[in-house]
């Protein structure tokens, strides 16, 4: 029998966090860019939003403008970033009720890698991208691989799609709770029980009529997540 006090079982739940912009206050990519490329990137920027290119080929481009070793894009990437509010609480707590939790992203492995260390946070499954030389043997130049486990949709092209991963992540009787900030999340947020959402995916959200929770504080979030996943039961 339940009580308020039971501990809260999330082991039902699937989390699937999108990186920059999301887990991260804002959006360091694109900071990154603009410190090794100056504003060379932003054409690709507006040719994505555009609809022109899609976001793979966006980051791709991008990276390709680089013109120094790669460690010197994942410290500009990394260096700066700092957690969204309450981030580091919601996660410890989702562990600790027995959610899987798992990042996916376009951006940087070992970016997302070294902001975990830093700030001491507690594994989670990463499905993220590496940066490879675009020659197959030095770089630069460089180029994206995303993780293999990437899907391929009309939207995103092949092998970028991050539905792949919710798929293969997706349980029979999972909810799935979705939190991303950009147009590379709304093949997520599509196919998610829950979504929260900032940026441009809010826009984006609306547009489809997909319902969503506006995400600015995580321990909002959190709240809002435990909420759906307690089994309501009849106060004596
Ligand atoms: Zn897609």
């Amino acid at each position: 029998m339940s009580s308020p006090t039971a501990p809260t079982d999330l082991s039902r739940l699937l989390v699937v966090l999108d990186y920059d912009g999301t887990v991260t206050d804002r959006e360091y990519n694109v900071l990154a860019f603009q410190k090794l490329t100056g504003d060379a990137w932003r054409v690709f920027e507006d040719a994505a939003r555009r609809g022109e290119i899609s976001h793979a080929e966006c980051i791709d481009r991008e990276v390709g403008l680089i013109t120094t070793p790669k460690q010197e894009l994942i410290a500009a990437n990394a260096d700066d970033a700092r957690l969204a509010r309450g981030f580091s609480e919601f996660l410890e707590a989702l562990l600790t009720d027995g959610a899987r939790v798992a990042v996916v992203s376009a951006g940087f492995r070992e970016a997302i890698e070294q902001l975990w260390r830093r700030e001491k946070l507690p594994p989670v499954e990463l499905f993220a991208s590496e940066i490879v030389p675009r020659d197959g043997v030095a770089g630069p130049p460089w180029t994206v691989a995303f993780d293999r486990r990437f899907g391929a949709c009309p939207t995103c092209g092949p092998g970028a799609c991050k539905t792949g991963v919710l798929r293969r992540l997706r349980g029979t009787g999972d909810t799935v709770a979705v939190f991303g900030d950009g147009v590379a999340d709304l093949c997520l947020a599509r196919e998610a029980d829950i979504v929260f959402a900032r940026g441009a995916l809010t826009e984006l959200c609306e547009r489809e009529g997909i319902a969503y929770h506006r995400l600015s504080d995580y321990r909002r979030a959190l709240a809002q997540l435990t909420d759906r996943m307690t089994p309501q039961t009849a106060t004596p």
